[in-house]
């Protein structure tokens, strides 16, 4: 049999049949994902194959006639799935655990089944007022004034991006017209995420202009050393720009000064971004207010609800209390895009790269209206719990160190001895197909990261992992590794 799903247009039986073919193949992948959501512990974490065995067991060619919805979700049970690391595993704890959520599953289907554009307010007035809303309110859980204007990007490297885009702007605003002329300087930690010196590579300000500022025995930048930085290059003649601190660094989830880069930033007229694209949402426990002290001097702020506010891929909130000077940078508005100039009707093209906008604020505000706040605070609080609960576990056991404090849901942690036995040892955890762990370098040595953030990790998932970890170690003490 022959599938031709190319509904004509001249038909009307023919659209219903497509809506009707498209009904029942929904009605299974529901059932599909609910399935899925409800066995994810029996899929391994991470899948065993080797480079390229995907790319060799499909089709080299698309295909002449259109194939049926049941043969490509069967090879997509068959051949994808089993290729597909796990996020959604309540033992996938590395990187940083992330989740989804159902509300963010379902707004995601109707994203796709509206299919509309926000790029400016006419264009779609939903998609440009209901991220204005559910940004609006996120915006109150981190504790920002409300003249900080946000934005949907897809990644914190897009939103930090963007940060740096501003700092250009707000210090030389001829760019624009006359192209960069050289010589600004970034400041930030040696422990920042590398978006921001990539940042500074895509909007010309170069690598080597991006300074690392050193960091303390907690992996927290260091204000004095920021502030020699700052008057050496000034002496030399360059022009610092901007400033960008982290709330969770990437590797240890250290905390830098913000209120201290802050007055920095005010003393010598720089842009102040902050990255909490992992610990933004912890900005509303009121027990982790002393790390977020300050945010709210900063000129722009990232947080990716896609990393630990439980939605699916992909979600970065950027936030700028100088909006004005976003748009200064980036608004060009050819004639064919000339819309509104109601002052109320915001029009998102003018606020970044990208001309077209995903409706993702519908996802954002499904989530947060499906869990509340104190629901997402639960959430978190569980995830800092068994963090600590695991902390403890490797304080009390002699063969372990700790190596960074634990403000949120990440724990560093190695074996005493080598490195050598802390790659085996995360190696022979992982290949258990059950946990999945990574690792970062802490003071030059291999360190083991447990990041806990899944919605569906509870105290059994870590307690397994504990286990794991301790047979491992076990195993290699005895072999002398
Ligand atoms: C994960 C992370 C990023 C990068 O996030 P993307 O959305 O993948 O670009 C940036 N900064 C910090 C602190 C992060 O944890």
């Amino acid at each position: 049999m022959s599938y031709h799903h190319m509904p004509d247009p001249n038909d009307p039986q023919a659209w219903t049949r497509y809506v009707e073919d498209f009904r029942q193949s929904a009605h299974s992948s529901v059932d599909w994902i609910a399935e899925y959501l409800g066995s994810i512990r029996d899929c391994p974490v991470v899948p065993t194959m080797h480079p390229g065995e995907l790319v060799d067991t499909l089709p080299a060619h698309a295909p002449e006639q259109g194939e049926s919805f049941d043969s490509i979700l069967n090879d997509f049970r068959s051949q994808i799935l089993p290729a597909v690391t796990q996020w959604n595993h309540p033992g996938f704890m590395a990187y940083f655990g992330t989740s989804g959520s159902t509300p963010g599953i379902l707004a995601e289907m109707l994203i796709a089944a509206m299919n509309t554009n926000g790029l400016h307010w006419k264009t779609s007035p939903a998609v440009v007022e209901l991220e204005q809303v559910a940004m609006g309110w996120l915006r109150e859980w981190l504790g920002l004034p409300p003249e900080f204007f946000g934005i949907i990007y897809d990644t914190a490297s897009t939103s930090t991006m963007h940060a740096l885009i501003c700092a250009r702007e707000f210090a030389q605003p001829e760019t624009r017209v006359e192209g960069y002329r050289g010589n600004l300087v970034v400041y930030t930690s040696e422990q920042a995420h590398s978006s921001v010196e990539k940042g500074a590579m895509a909007v010309g300000i170069g690598q080597k202009n991006v300074r690392k500022v050193p960091t303390d025995s907690q992996f927290r930048m260091q204000a004095d050393a920021l502030r020699t930085l700052i008057e050496t290059d000034l002496r030399n003649g360059l022009q610092p720009c901007c400033i960008v601190a982290t709330i969770g660094t990437t590797s240890s989830t250290s905390v830098d000064p913000v209120a201290e880069c802050a007055q920095l930033a005010d003393e010598f007229g720089l842009w102040l971004h902050v990255d909490c694209a992992y610990a933004g949402p912890c900005a509303l426990l009121p027990e982790c207010a002393e790390y977020f002290k300050g945010i709210e001097r900063a000129h722009s702020v990232v947080t990716n609800p896609h990393k630990w506010l439980m939605t699916p891929m992909d979600l970065s909130a950027f936030y700028t209390r100088k909006p004005e000077i976003l748009r200064q940078a980036l608004s060009l508005v050819p004639e064919y895009l000339r819309a509104s100039e109601d002052p109320r009707a915001v029009h998102l093209m003018d606020y970044g790269v990208p001309l077209g906008h995903r409706f993702r604020g519908l996802k954002l505000w499904f989530i947060l209206r499906y869990f509340g706040r104190e629901g997402v605070m639960q959430f978190l609080r569980r995830h800092n719990q068994l963090a600590r609960e695991f902390s403890g576990w490797v304080d009390a056991d002699e063969r372990f160190e700790r190596v960074a404090p634990v403000p949120f849901s990440v724990v560093c942690f190695r074996l005493r001895g080598g490195d050598q036995r802390n790659k085996l040892l995360l190696d022979t955890v992982n290949a258990s197909g059950r946990i999945f762990l990574s690792h970062t370098a802490l003071n030059g040595q291999y360190v083991i990261r447990i990041a806990i953030g899944n919605i569906a990790t509870g105290l059994a998932d870590v307690e397994l992992a504990w286990k794991l970890i301790l047979d491992a170690a076990e195993e290699l003490l005895k072999k002398q590794c």
